[in-house]
């Protein structure tokens, strides 16, 4: 389990590594990520980062790339588990200050660094749980088509039980058959 992917550092520096452009690629436990797994139904799997600092024309440290986990939560509608895969496109804009945040060009997501580091598995949960549903609800075909199932496993049985009024006189007859 160890050593298979590049270890990520657990606190980064933005400005400093901005200013080296740092390559950030691996992964995370999602158990790392307390308050997202707050709000999934299973705490096992990875959140896999790769990611890149740099500082763009306007002097904003930035940092962007792609996240990707697979989430499990529990639909609403049935109230049954359900995977979500993400896979989301970010890009982060560093500022030391709310000044700093003001001044910003439009359509930058603005981060406040509260001190020099910040916890690199904050920066993704982040994003992780601004891209989570709401009200998670499977895909409409998949969790109807999952209570239309139980639904006529009721009426099944009730068939059933016609079915077997029916075979029985077919028995009587065979029987009858067999027995000339
Ligand atoms: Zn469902």
């Amino acid at each position: 389990m160890s050593g298979q992917h590049q270890r990520l550092p657990l606190q980064v520096d933005p400005i400093r590594l901005a200013a080296r452009e740092e390559h950030l690629q691996g992964t995370i436990p999602l158990k790392q990520m307390k308050r997202l797994i707050n709000a999934l139904s299973s705490n096992e799997g990875e959140v896999f980062i790769d990611a890149e600092f740099s500082v763009d024309m306007n002097r904003v440290v930035l940092l962007t790339g792609q996240i990707k986990t697979d989430a499990k939560l529990i639909c609403q509608r049935c109230m049954r588990e359900m995977d979500l895969p993400i896979a989301l496109d970010f890009q982060l804009a560093f500022v030391r200050s709310e000044a700093e945040m003001e001044k910003l060009p439009e359509g930058y997501e603005a981060t406040l660094i509260d001190n020099t580091t910040m916890m690199l598995s904050d920066i993704i949960e982040d994003e992780i749980l601004l891209a989570l549903p709401t009200i998670p609800r499977h895909l409409d075909d998949s969790c109807s088509s999952e209570i239309v199932e139980s639904w006529s496993g009721e009426q099944t049985n009730e068939t059933n039980t016609e079915d077997v009024k029916r075979d029985n006189p077919f028995d009587v007859l065979a029987s009858l058959k067999t027995d000339k």
